[in-house]
């Protein structure tokens, strides 16, 4: 496929390149997205339900909706998409991947560096002392009927370390954005681009991949859109950039 080609010669010709991962590429993983018909939009408020006002003023309603969200990527095992990174970044061709996963899976396939702009699922901490707990420690506590779940340290609110709506952004943020502006090439792999500031990274690569099922605002300026499945895209794209080496 020609797309496929001029993808890996952009690259290959790159020094710095970047990918910008959105929860697209996790749907092979059997995570759902947001906004794909069978993502969390169709049954629920994600914005709401993982806000940090609704947090601190109705844990409730977080713990028994936006919660879930985190639950359910639990024991989920890195996909052809997230190898086929760690393949480019293996033949130097990928200097950096900037995800809005909370996932953990481009970690778990073994990439470095990733910079997890929304956070991440492998922790929690405390509110009040920014003590830290496993996940595994503080979903025992949800399981046991303990809502809001309390820093052992200080009895203050846990809290998971996902970047909620309403949340200032992390210092993985800035790398990123510095990352962006680095960047000869940026592969953008399964994200609608609707999420600020995220969405705005795009804009300062000098060239512009795109991998994702639906259109994005970004593809009228992109040198490659490619409206296909990541697993199998990102799969042949990183062999055609082996053979070219
Ligand atoms: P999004 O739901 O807005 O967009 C996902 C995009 O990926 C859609 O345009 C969809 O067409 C495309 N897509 C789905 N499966 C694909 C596949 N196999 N191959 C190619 N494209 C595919 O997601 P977003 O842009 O990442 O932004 C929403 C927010 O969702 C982010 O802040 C992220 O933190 C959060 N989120 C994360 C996870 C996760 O960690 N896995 C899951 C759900 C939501």
């Amino acid at each position: 496929m020609d797309q496929i080609k001029k993808a890996a010669e952009l690259i290959v010709n790159g020094k710095y390149n970047v990918a910008l991962t959105g929860a697209g590429i996790s749907t092979e993983s059997g995570i759902p997205d947001f906004r794909s018909a069978s993502g969390y939009y169709a049954s629920m408020d994600p914005m709401a339900a993982l806000s940090r006002d609704t947090l601190l003023y109705n844990p409730k309603r977080f713990y028994n909706e936006g919660y879930r969200i985190l639950e359910d990527l639990a024991g989920k095992e890195p996909n052809k998409g997230h190898k086929a990174l760690k393949k480019l970044q293996d033949l130097n061709k990928l200097q950096g991947i900037i995800t809005q996963n909370i996932d953990n899976l481009h970690t778990r396939a073994g990439s470095a560096p990733v910079y997890e702009v929304h956070g991440e699922t492998r922790g929690v901490h405390c509110n009040e002392c920014n003590g830290p707990l496993t996940f595994e420690a503080y979903k025992e506590k949800v399981h046991k009927g303990e809502i809001p779940p309390k820093c052992d340290i200080c009895g203050g609110m846990l809290r998971p370390n996902v970047v909620m709506f309403g949340d200032m952004m992390p210092p993985a943020f800035e790398k990123a954005y510095d990352a962006a502006k680095r960047a000869d090439v940026m592969i953008v792999v399964g994200s609608s681009l609707q999420v600020a500031p995220v969405s705005y990274l795009p804009q300062f690569a000098k060239s512009l991949i795109i991998v994702n099922k639906e259109r994005t605002p970004y593809d009228r300026d992109a040198d490659v859109v490619i409206h296909e499945g990541c697993g199998e895209i990102l799969t042949l794209i990183s062999e055609e950039v082996e053979k070219l080496l």
